[in-house]
């Protein structure tokens, strides 16, 4: 610890002297940095924005102020960066800006009056993992800890999961909350406890915040880079930094729609990968990762300057949120760019951040948000912070149930299907959404309106659902039924035994042959032409006969499928009813 207060104290001396001695002391600076911490952060001067787009490919950008830019480097970056002939400035990095006194951990007290925790300091690494542990231990009945991965130093990712049913996945939205990426940039880190000890101490007790969990899985992960966050030792995070023990920028390490998988030329991090397989095994609705050094709302794409097909929507939310963080903040906070909210490429490009990434190749609406200009702040502004926030973060998840959702199945077996829901003349770029294989269900949050929608699962007959009527915070529910292509009347004999039905067409008397030595039992179903069982029966027992004879009464006229089933072979045939009996 001392060694790093030392550390802090030789910076000062030497950004002191940066101003009397200029760019050569820039560089000593610079390689002193890059040695003690991997990574530097600096700002310089554009002549157009155009020129932003092509650095971001070879440096950090952290954040566009008109034509000035602050970015971060690691010593190859860095390298290149001063290649291309800028005059910079190398500033103080934001974990070096607190004295370290300021940033030890404290100890948690109970707020007066109520049963969550004042929330007004940075933890220890050790303290937030007791935390997330207690958590789970403590609300076991709607909380468990996950592991997402283990970090390059062998840090643990952890992510809380609050639902009711803890155990089940139910057909419900799944909502995701990350913060710090970034490792100096932990407002979001401390703010994300405070959110889970808020929603887990009101379960039961506020109504708003008991409904929320019975019909939500949130999963909220306050430290996706504790390496970075905690680079200055596990005690404290001063000495914070913003890559990972590999000097890479995590949020600049994912899979790109618009550069390819490996847009910043690293492979992908351990990090990365425990996130990607993360998103994998989860299905995640809508969800946002917090960020610092800026204040606004920055919703997809960052990658291309091109819309989204739900721009329309994101702007509604994004004004919800800074309209809702004003009213509850000091004037002037969240005000950023167009009063708090922008296009994340109308601000700057970058590639390879999580938000596209999760967007694209997860079908979840991810935001990025910026929630303190300050990375760090002084402990004493944190719970202000949260009462800023707050309101916003719980409209957030509420907008998760927002839109159309439902739950799509087989016509004939009943089961859950993973089906495609598009909407024709309206989505584009991955912006389409799955049902769950799991139990068919489906959300798709999007702008009030009406919309045509079709379902499709490969083997199966595409429904279209016309004029789908959404209004604004409230969900309309279109469960959907599919069709086997097996079953249809115009496709038997392929893939499939046929019967003989005799008569036919009938009245609903009939015949039918069973094959040569079948297996009993022998299940008999009818289908109508829409895929709708309409009469189920089985023989458990041979009869001495190779007959089976059924009698169906109240059958419309029309033609429907007779299917046979053995336990390994299935046939099936058109039977027309041509008079009601
Ligand atoms: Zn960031």
């Amino acid at each position: 610890m001392k060694r790093l207060t030392l550390l802090a104290f030789f910076f000062l001396f030497l950004f002191g002297y940066i101003n009397l001695q200029g760019q050569h002391t820039n560089i000593l600076v610079a390689d002193s940095l890059l040695k003690s911490r991997g990574e530097v952060f600096f700002k310089f001067k554009v002549g157009s924005q155009q020129e932003v787009n092509i650095l971001t490919r070879i440096i950090s950008i952290d954040r566009v102020d008109g034509l000035e830019v602050f970015a971060y480097a690691n010593a190859s970056q860095f390298s290149e960066f001063r290649h291309q002939g800028y005059a910079y400035e190398i500033l103080t990095p934001p974990g070096l800006l607190l004295p370290e006194k300021d940033l030890l951990p404290g100890i948690e007290q109970q707020h007066p009056g109520n049963t969550t925790t004042i929330w007004n300091f940075y933890p220890s690494y050790n303290q937030y993992v007791s935390y997330m542990v207690g958590f789970a231990q403590n609300h076991s009945e709607i909380c468990k800890l996950d592991t997402i991965g283990t970090t390059i130093d062998n840090r643990l990712l952890l992510a809380v999961r609050i639902s009711k049913n803890i155990n089940l996945e139910e057909t419900e939205p799944q909502f995701f909350y990350t913060s710090s990426i970034h490792g100096d940039e932990i407002t979001g880190y401390v703010l994300m406890l405070h959110l889970i000890d808020y929603l887990l101490s009101n379960y039961g007790i506020d109504p708003r915040i008991t409904n929320l969990i019975n019909t939500t899985e949130i999963v909220i992960n306050p430290l996706a880079n504790p390496d970075g966050t905690y680079h200055g030792g596990n005690n404290s995070v001063s000495g914070a930094v913003r890559y990972n023990a590999n000097y890479v920028d995590l949020n600049r390490n994912y899979p790109d729609p618009k550069v390819g998988a490996h847009p910043d030329g690293n492979q992908w991090q351990t990090e990365t990968n425990a996130f990607m397989t993360y998103a994998y095994n989860n299905h995640f609705t809508m969800s946002a990762n917090f960020h610092g050094g800026s204040e606004v709302f920055n919703y997809p794409w960052d990658t291309w300057s091109k819309n989204t097909a739900d721009y329309q929507w994101w702007q509604f939310v994004g004004r919800e949120w800074a309209d809702t963080v004003h009213k509850y903040a000091v004037p002037g906070y969240f005000t950023y760019l167009n009063d708090g909210i922008t296009n994340g490429n109308a601000w700057y490009e970058i590639n390879g951040g999580r938000q596209d990434y999760m967007n694209y190749w997860h079908k979840c609406r991810e935001v990025t948000v910026e929630i303190s200009e300050t990375k760090i702040l002084p402990t004493s502004e944190l719970l202000s912070f949260w009462d800023y926030n707050y309101h916003s973060f719980l409209n957030f998840i509420e907008e998760s149930h927002y839109g159309f959702s439902g739950i799509v199945t087989d016509s004939v077996t009943g089961q859950p299907l993973k089906a495609k829901v598009f909407i024709p003349m309206f989505d584009i770029d991955s912006s389409e959404v799955f049902s769950r294989e799991t139990n068919g269900y489906y959300m798709r949050p999007i702008y009030e309106g009406n919309y045509d929608v079709s379902f499709s699962d490969s083997g199966y007959v595409t429904k279209y659902v016309k004029n789908v009527q959404v209004s604004k915070w409230s969900s309309t529910t279109v469960n959907v039924q599919l069709r086997p292509l097996s079953y249809t009347s115009d496709n038997l004999g392929r893939g499939i035994g046929t019967i003989h039905i005799c008569p036919n067409p009938n009245d609903g008397d009939f015949f039918i042959d069973l094959p040569k030595n079948v297996n009993y039992p022998v299940t008999f179903q009818l289908y109508s032409c829409m895929g709708k069982l309409i009469y189920q029966t089985t023989w458990k027992f041979q009869s001495g006969s190779d007959k089976l004879q059924l009698s169906i009464h109240g059958l419309t006229p029309g033609i429907y499928t007779a299917k046979v089933s053995t336990e390994n072979s299935v046939y099936a045939n058109k039977l027309v009813i041509q008079s009601v009996k």
